[in-house]
């Protein structure tokens, strides 16, 4: 499977970590974390559990409730330990690709869990294997790895900052070894991780909903550059790189839009009031009239009631989910995907028919979807279909690890929002803003977000980004699958 045989059509997140150090039996814990950052990733989970001097790991595919047994928690004894849940864009069903990646060093064991995406991962891993390195995993996190392993790095002192200063583009890492475990976050703060206390120990999770799942108390964030080491001695901060010259951060507005948890604190707001904002914002910038606000649950729903609360407009259930039905995008082959979407959301008739509907949505990727739910309400019996969004047009592919479409794929870097209006069937199409989607994070905040998925304006350079793509593409996975490089 591929990016053009499997496009999306709702954004796609790559992962989700969680990290503990000096808590008792901590796979539980570990298995508690990665349940409640579930959402960030289906198709795999792991986890690597050290005594102090052994390191002992389990992964798998599918969900973490599938890949981890019982018997298989027991197994995994220590007081330290990092997890792992992945979606990947391509090469779902192998296991290799699942992390944490454990590997032995010349010094010892090192396990690493990554969520984002390295722009400079392609030219990295090239270097490498020209020397003779041999790569498990198709993923662009294994750079790291050799990175460690390096002797120019392996040698010097602060090899693990020094080793993170190598990397361009979005991650969030935890990285563990036999005795401490490391957290950091790429200088421009892509991706969230937080820090937590439990007990005389300490948490890293991708979500504070993971902290709370456990019991941990928040902290603070892993800031931007930062790596922050927890040992024996305690725990222990430095700066691996410096603010980017630009003063432009890169936190991922689409974390609040619709990945994380609405019970989650993501980049210091919570995602619930963030969302009920844009709904307010919503309704100012497009007001209908309307006899009824509905959200396409459930990322929809805290934006729809901030709709509703700002208009006035009485919102109720116009769709019932089907919890027994996973996100459509975790499907890995599409007939999966066109069954799900029909089978996981239903219209209630009775609450629509003959009414003027208000549809609030978290995106637009390709419009099928929203297609077949606009047609669905009419169906039903809604007089009226007027959909809102509480982001602007997505007209840029992501490269920092959200895998949404191909720009082809992406139904508004093809058309206007009026074209787009009429392909869904919607009576009317109203995106909240740029300025609308910043606002509640404050007047400064537009510098601290990445924002390029809507206005092309990348913080990094991506003109030679084929990472993702060629990491992971087709041929390179045949290779890895047996084919091999013609030999001379
Ligand atoms: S391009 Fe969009 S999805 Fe990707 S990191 Fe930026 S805001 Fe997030």
């Amino acid at each position: 499977m591929d990016r053009t045989t499997c496009p999306a059509d709702q954004p796609r997140e790559a992962c989700g970590l969680f990290g503990i150090y000096n808590v008792p039996d901590p796979a539980p814990i570990i298995y508690s974390g990665l349940f409640a950052l579930q959402h960030r990733g289906q198709e795999g989970a792991g986890m690597a559990v050290s005594d102090g001097q052994r390191v002992r790991q389990f992964k798998g595919l599918g969900l973490v409730s599938q890949v981890f047994g019982p018997g298989t928690l027991d197994s995994l004894i220590g007081n330290l330990g990092i997890g792992h849940v992945r979606y990947s864009t391509t090469g779902s069903s192998r296991i290799q690709n699942v992390q944490p990646i454990v590997v032995e060093c010349v010094d010892g064991v090192w396990a690493i869990a990554h969520n984002g995406n390295l722009v400079n991962a392609q030219a990295l891993r090239q270097s490498y294997q020209e020397a003779g390195a041999i790569f498990q995993t198709s993923t662009d996190s294994e750079v790291l790895v050799h990175l460690l392993a390096d002797p120019m790095f392996r040698t010097r002192p602060r090899r693990v900052a020094r080793a993170l200063g190598e990397l361009r583009g979005a991650f969030a890492f935890l990285i563990m070894t036999r005795d401490c475990v490391m957290a950091a976050r790429d200088p421009y703060g892509f991706k969230p991780l937080s820090i937590g206390r439990l007990g005389e120990g300490f948490v890293f999770a991708s979500e504070t909903c993971a902290l709370n799942q456990v019991g941990a108390e928040f902290v603070r964030d892993v800031e931007p550059g930062e790596l922050v080491v927890a040992d024996a001695s305690g725990l222990h901060s430095s700066v691996f790189a410096e603010a980017p010259a630009s003063g432009r951060g890169g936190q991922c507005i689409f974390e609040s839009v619709y990945f994380a948890r609405p019970d989650s604190r993501v980049f210091g707001l919570n995602v619930h009031a963030v969302r009920l904002q844009f709904g307010e914002r919503l309704a100012d910038e497009h007001p209908v009239a309307a006899d009824l606000v509905t959200s396409v649950p459930d990322s929809g729903n805290s934006a729809a009631m901030g709709f509703s609360r700002r208009s006035g407009i009485p919102l109720d259930y116009g769709f019932i989910r089907n919890h027994y039905v996973g996100r459509t995008f975790i499907m890995p082959e599409q007939a999966q995907r066109t069954s799900s979407v029909d089978m996981k959301l239903a219209v209630v008739a009775d609450v629509v028919r003959g009414k003027r509907v208000v549809v609030v949505d978290d995106s637009i990727v390709r419009g099928t979807t929203a297609r077949r739910r606009v047609a669905a309400l009419r169906e039903a019996g809604a007089r009226e279909v007027h959909v809102r969004i509480s982001c602007p047009p997505i007209m840029h592919p992501c490269y920092f690890g959200i895998d949404f479409a191909t720009r082809e794929e992406l139904i508004a870097a093809r058309r206007t929002v009026e074209e787009i209006r009429a392909y869904i069937g919607a009576d009317s199409l109203g995106y909240l803003s740029i300025e609308g989607l910043l606002a509640p994070f404050g007047g400064e905040a537009a510098k601290n977000f990445c924002q390029a998925c809507f206005s092309g304006d990348y913080a990094l350079d991506v003109s030679r980004m084929e990472g993702k793509q060629a990491l992971e593409s087709g041929a390179l996975l045949l290779n890895l699958d047996g084919g091999g490089p013609e030999r001379p």
